[in-house]
């Protein structure tokens, strides 16, 4: 072997190290996402383990080969959780101590009865079973972005398996006690697939994680806070550049009177209203549509694969439905309104500035009419009855 036992198990333990701390300040540096954090804490034990394992190849001693096991096992425990954290399930913290106090009794029980050797074939077989576990739960989170969750997986699956011919090399010499610390072609195997599979695992996550970031980034960018719809500027990037044809529609609402009901109930409880509108506004909107608050309290609703009519019986149900919510303000219940002005698109030449400008004319003609009803450029209007 071109390199010894105990300058991988070394390199291991370093490259551990490196990214135990590039992790811990990838995390301070955020805060946000609490799987780097549990990460770096498993990195920073595989990192002991391997300094371990590396003085224990040159100095056969009992006790160290135990401690080194359990550490190994333990920080796999850690990444274990990680992997769930990652993938949007925070493993409870007594299944967390049941995995490792399993893991470490299967562990323990040989070498307390003397067999060395049978407690690193378990020690190898344990490490397997808990990255074989990692593999699996990235690769059923992979559809985040599969070609990097699954390449994740996969070098977790790589590792997990290097770990079984360790195991069967020790069995086949002597499966209770050990006359030298574990070595040959399985352990540097063994080694190098740790090394291969920690880099690049390492790489790939923490590549990953800013592209979960950035994606954050971008969808706070496009979505308004206090409804959870889009915002403008999300609703204007999405169809400003469209042509319009005559089966689209925008629907834009005014709530009524708006200015009155935070001067009469308070600011809160029109955020209130605000927020209920929105719900309102999403269970009734076809599917496929697309909903924002494009200011104070108006809200603008896109519906594809429409017509006039349509168009006008979804801006109704909606206002129908919102004027019979019962709101609370301070002084008690009260209802709300909402007007809509409905626009559809009139051919290729049509534009989005344009039909927008219709749907807001519509507006203006529901309003003057009293509020509290739908007005089409097309078909006239409806309101209360
Ligand atoms: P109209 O029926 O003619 O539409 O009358 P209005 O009172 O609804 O219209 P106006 O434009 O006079 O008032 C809109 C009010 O909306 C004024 C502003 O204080 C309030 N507003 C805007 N943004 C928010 C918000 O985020 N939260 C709350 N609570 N109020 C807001
Ligand atoms: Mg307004
Ligand atoms: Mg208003």
């Amino acid at each position: 072997m071109f390199v010894d036992q105990t300058s991988l198990l070394l390199a291991l333990g370093l490259a551990a190290f490196a990214i135990s701390a590039t992790l811990l300040i990838t995390w301070l540096a955020a805060r946000t996402e609490k799987f780097i954090l549990v990460w770096a804490v498993g990195s920073c034990v595989l990192a002991t383990a391997f300094a371990g394992f590396s003085i224990n190849a040159v100095s056969n001693h009992y006790a160290l080969l135990w401690i080194s096991n359990l550490l190994l096992s333990g920080s796999f425990v850690i990444l274990f959780s990680a992997a769930c954290l990652f993938t949007g399930q925070d493993l409870p913290r007594t299944r967390i101590a049941v995995i490792s106090a399993l893991c470490a009794a299967v562990i323990s029980m040989p070498f307390v009865l003397g067999f060395d050797a049978l407690g690193a074939i378990m020690g190898n077989l344990v490490n397997a079973l808990l990255l074989g576990g990692t593999a699996w739960t990235f690769w059923r989170g992979r559809a985040e972005a599969p070609l990097w969750v699954g390449g994740i997986a996969v070098l977790y699956s790589l590792t997990a398996i290097s770990f079984i011919p360790c195991a069967i090399m020790i069995f086949l010499k002597d499966p209770l006690i050990l006359d030298a610390p574990p070595s040959g072609w399985a352990e540097d195997l063994n080694s190098i697939a740790g090394l291969v599979g920690l880099t690049g695992i390492g790489a790939l996550s923490l590549a990953l994680n800013q592209a979960r970031i950035a994606r954050r980034h971008h969808e706070e960018a496009n979505t308004d806070p206090l409804t959870g719809l889009m915002n403008r500027r999300a609703i204007f990037d999405r169809f400003g550049a469209s042509q319009m044809d005559e089966n689209t529609a925008a629907l834009l609402f005014d709530l009524d009177h708006f200015k009155s009901i935070n001067d009469r109930y308070g600011h809160a409880a029109g955020d209130e209203v605000l927020r209920r509108f929105a719900q309102v506004v999403s269970q009734n909107m076809p599917l496929g549509s697309s909903a924002a608050r494009i200011g104070g309290e108006e809200f603008l609703l896109v519906v594809t694969d429409t017509d006039d009519a349509e168009a006008l019986l979804i801006a109704e149900a909606i206002r129908s439905t919102f004027a019979c919510e019962i709101l609370q303000g301070a002084g008690g219940g009260f209802r709300a309104t909402v007007s809509v002005g409905v626009s559809t698109g009139m051919g290729s030449q049509d534009t989005f500035d344009h039909v927008l400008r219709r749907a807001d004319d519509a507006l203006y003609g529901a309003k003057n009419s009293g509020r509290n009803r739908a007005a089409s450029t097309a078909q006239g209007e409806g309101g209360p009855r």
